[in-house]
């Protein structure tokens, strides 16, 4: 039973995947664990609920994934996205580590399933958890209390008292009531500060009022705010994100992964003013849909439609909700409530554009437009077999960059470059060490892993010192 007189050797903040992994590792290491969780029961474990994978290294073909993906391709895949943005040091760290992730959460309750079939084609790279996240964080809380970790729910960490480099209690709102915890050392969990709008405002403005948050509300940033205030040193950039483009009927928050459109490279997109701006077969989708939402937001009202034909219907995995169909451009266009003129001009210029070619939607084919700016690189293929179906798109914010330094130990840095004494972070909260910009699919999970087991054996430690 959780008991708040009682000094804790370790406080995690949070109920996500890095929160559980450092539960259970401080844990392990014999260490009394109180875990504190914003969200009720019913809707815990923040964004790792809608997880379904996590990228992993591995020398040679495993029971999960197929062929080998190594050190150097996963560092190769990392350091392009990010164009260097990463620590190097921590980067390889993650990757190496990413080699025992597998046997150690299946020891603790985790069960795997071989790869989803779908658009982004990963059973090489990233192993699948049987029954997506929810099932994955529905075992790691069973496993915990098993061990004896303690959890409170429906408690919000409002500030960490740092005195110096030292954590000295942790200030808690629990079922609205004030509330305090004691621990030898702290580890935050508490995720980025994508479902905190008036934080992502400041940067983005009025457009926030179009973002679509895809995971937990209770991602608001209030721990990560209250380190930074406190002297932990920054890292990331705050106006990177991971965002994609998903359906705009999805709702403001927690909508998931079924909101997710993969149809972009099989159609073309316009804006509200029926235009194209961006190449939609630039590259293979894994390597680009964590472009479309930053994309989307940069357009007017922060609205986009991908407009596809029959041919590409079953091309893709929609999203949960139905596709707007109509007989003709034109039609579709009104549906949309788009200019009809406009977006058959737009589909006419792009038909007239369209080059011949062998169409194959599984590689880079010959598929290009010419003389078109912005051009369509790959499956350009002319728009012209009705019925015509078009997916509204908004931007889906995923998680925010913007986190705490650290070091290998996972101890919260601060601004004068000493290490926190009893701090430790995991996590989206930390992700920005590795992620300055762009994704690599299955990479948040495997940060939250790694990190998250450094963080609750290095706090169980110390509470020992
Ligand atoms: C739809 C969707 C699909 C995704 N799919 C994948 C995938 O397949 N693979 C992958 O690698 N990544 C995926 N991601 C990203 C992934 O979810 C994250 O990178 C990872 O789960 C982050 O884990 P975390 O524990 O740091 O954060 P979270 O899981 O978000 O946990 C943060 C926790 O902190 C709690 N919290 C917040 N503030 C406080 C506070 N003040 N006090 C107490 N508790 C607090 C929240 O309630 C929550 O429990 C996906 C994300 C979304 C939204």
């Amino acid at each position: 039973m959780p008991d708040l007189d009682r000094l804790y050797d370790v406080l995690v903040i949070g109920g996500g995947n890095a929160a559980l992994c450092a539960a259970l590792s401080a844990r392990q290491a014999g260490a009394s664990v109180l875990l504190v969780e914003h969200a009720p029961r019913e809707v815990r474990g923040g964004n790792s609920r809608h997880t379904r994978d996590l990228r992993a290294m591995h020398e040679a073909p495993t029971s999960l994934m197929t062929d080998a993906y190594g050190e150097r391709e996963y560092w190769d895949d990392l350091l392009r996205v990010t164009g260097g943005q990463t620590d190097e040091r921590l980067a390889r760290m993650t990757i190496r580590a990413s080699g025992e992730v597998v046997p150690w959460m299946e020891s603790h309750g985790v069960r795997f399933q071989a790869s989803l079939r779908g658009t982004l084609n990963l059973s090489r790279t990233n192993a699948f958890f049987l029954g997506g996240g929810k099932a994955l964080l529905n075992a790691y809380y069973r496993t915990a209390e098993r061990m004896g970790v303690d959890v409170l729910y429906d408690t919000e960490v409002q500030s960490l008292k740092l005195d110096r480099s030292t954590v000295r209690e942790a200030v808690l709102s629990r079922n609205g009531f004030p509330a305090t915890a004691r621990a030898r050392a702290v580890v935050a969990a508490a995720g980025g500060f994508q479902a905190n709008l008036d934080w992502l405002r400041q940067y983005w403005g009025d457009a926030v009022d179009n973002f679509l948050i895809r995971g937990t509300p209770y991602a608001r940033g209030r721990v990560l705010k209250d380190l930074l205030d406190q002297g932990a040193a920054p890292v990331g950039d705050p106006t990177q994100c991971h965002a994609v483009a998903i359906d705009a009927r999805a709702p403001r928050f927690d909508g998931g992964i079924v909101t997710r459109l993969d149809c972009i490279p099989f159609g073309i997109v316009v804006n509200r003013t029926a235009r194209r701006f961006y190449d939609e077969g630039e590259d293979v989708w894994p390597k680009r849909y964590a472009i479309w939402g930053r994309l989307v937001a940069q357009q007017p009202g922060q609205i986009a439609y991908c407009i596809l034909d029959s041919k590409a219907e079953r091309l893709f995995m929609p999203s949960v909700f139905p596709a707007v169909h109509a007989n003709t451009p034109g039609e579709l266009a009104a549906r949309l409530e788009l200019d009809p003129g406009a977006l058959e001009e737009t589909v006419r210029t792009f038909n007239a554009a369209v080059r011949p070619g062998t169409f194959d939607s599984q590689a880079l084919d010959g598929c290009a437009t010419e003389g078109l700016t912005p051009p369509k690189t790959h499956w350009a293929r002319a728009i012209d077999s009705p019925p015509y179906l078009a997916y509204p798109l908004r931007p889906g914010i995923t998680f925010t960059y913007l986190g705490v330094k650290v070091n290998e130990r996972a101890q919260v840095q601060l601004q004068d470059g000493s290490p926190a004494a009893n701090l430790f972070a995991c996590g989206e909260i930390m992700a920005g060490n590795l992620l300055g910009r762009g994704y690599l699919a299955g990479f948040g999970m495997t940060i939250g892993t790694v990190f998250g087991r450094i963080a609750g054996r290095e706090a169980a430690l110390h509470a020992r010192l």
